[in-house]
């Protein structure tokens, strides 16, 4: 079979690769299994990564960030993804970064992408609370207007990258009369936050390397200068704006994940033996590579369709939910079938197979639950 290559990889993004590819073999993966058993990869890699120009790479250079365009950020998704490494929070990092870079006046962009860029500041999205997670609409952390500082109070659950964030994009109710114009997004530097606090770095499932956290707010003053956007209301429709992006990198890195186990579970059917003879050699084992290697393959075309789409800024919410939803369900299907080609090492930790399944999981609820995304395709069929 010929290789695949990516309609939109060249020649630079190539050189670019080996470039991503040493940095993750040498820096993250001997980390792996310590992140995995601290829930944290730490602060040191956030700073390596910016130091070596990895963050923030879709962003102008004239903000300190990399000067690129999505596909670099595609590149180092895709290193770590086809290696099963979860841990390093780049894709909100990334979320965090734009919502500044599409909102922010100036002044704000300056104050915080060069920082993000060199790893100073982790982002981190704090959307979803206790009791409202799908229905955004539903949220109750609070900021008033009190002169020239808000005062948030409320609380954040399941937040990627929050045991250690130091900048999030909070969504923040400023109006409590109306759901949708009632919410604001406010950036909040948390360095000596008075009144903020991490909560238990939550025990999950997978992505066991994550910081996951809640976030608690008590009387915490912001400065007003900190929102996003001319007037309060608008956090809904700048929301609504970046979501083909955040739905794309999921599906992404979900593909980049079918990938690498495909690959890793075609070496070990070729080498492990059963009645006589390698497993990879029987009729059924072959039957399930070529399935899973055909659903990667149809993945793969599919999400690099809608990276082409998001380069031109043509990426519609509707195929982002497509992608979203159908490449997280069939990664989880992969990778289900992987294991079951391992046997009883499928099931062990120490294999990458294992490792991978646990962690997709999250991929159908996080980001918009995959049920929320067949409800916003059914309204456009
Ligand atoms: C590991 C992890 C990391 C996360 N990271 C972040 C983060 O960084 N920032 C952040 O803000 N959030 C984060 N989340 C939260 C995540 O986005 C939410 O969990 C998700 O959106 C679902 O919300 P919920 O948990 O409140 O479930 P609910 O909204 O209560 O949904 C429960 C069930 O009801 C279904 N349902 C709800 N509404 C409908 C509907 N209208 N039609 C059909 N079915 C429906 C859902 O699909 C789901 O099956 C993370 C979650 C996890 C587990």
């Amino acid at each position: 079979m010929n290789p695949y290559v990516s309609p939109w990889m060249d020649e630079e993004l190539g050189l670019f690769r080996e470039t991503v590819s040493r940095f993750v073999e040498i820096e993250m993966v001997p980390n792996d299994a310590t992140w995995r058993y601290q829930h944290s990869v730490g602060k040191e890699i956030w700073r390596k990564a910016g130091e070596m120009g990895l963050l923030c790479l879709d962003l102008p250079t004239t903000y300190g960030c990399g000067g690129g365009d999505f596909r670099h950020e595609v590149v180092f998704y895709e290193e770590q993804a086809r290696r099963g490494l979860s841990g390093f929070g780049q894709g909100v990092h990334s979320m965090c970064a734009h919502y500044v870079y599409n909102y922010g006046t100036e002044e704000q962009k300056r104050r915080w992408l060069p920082r993000m860029a060199r790893g100073e500041l982790i982002g981190a999205i704090a959307m979803t609370e206790p009791d409202a997670g799908s229905d955004l609409q539903g949220i109750r952390t609070r900021a008033n207007l009190e002169g020239d500082f808000y005062r948030v109070n409320g609380s954040k659950i399941f937040i990627t990258n929050g045991g250690q964030a130091s900048l999030l994009m909070l969504v923040t109710r400023t109006n409590t009369e109306e759901r949708k114009r009632g919410l604001s997004l406010i950036m909040v530097e948390t360095e000596n936050l008075s009144g903020y606090r991490v909560g238990r770095v939550l025990d999950k499932m997978g992505l066991p390397a994550q910081d996951t956290a809640e976030l608690f707010f008590e009387d915490v003053r912001v400065p007003a200068d900190c929102r996003l956007g001319a007037e309060e209301g608008l956090g809904m429709y700048q929301l609504m704006g970046d979501l083909p992006y955040e739905r794309l990198i999921i599906a992404l890195c979900g593909v980049a994940a079918m990938e690498g186990a495909v690959a890793e579970t075609s070496k070990y059917v070729k080498e492990r033996k059963a009645f006589g003879q390698v497993i990879g050699q029987m009729q059924h084992v072959r039957f399930k590579l070529a399935e899973c290697a055909t659903v990667t393959r149809i993945a793969r075309v599919f999400v690099d369709d809608c990276i082409q789409k998001l380069l031109v800024s043509k990426l519609d919410n509707e195929i982002a939910s497509m992608a979203k939803y159908w490449v997280t369900d069939s990664q989880q299907q992969v990778l289900d079938e992987c294991v079951q080609l391992y046997g009883g090492y499928g099931y062990m930790n120490e294999y990458m197979v294992c490792r991978m399944f646990m962690d997709s999981r999250v991929q159908r609820i996080y980001g918009g639950t995959n049920e929320i995304m067949k409800e916003l395709i059914s309204r456009s069929v």
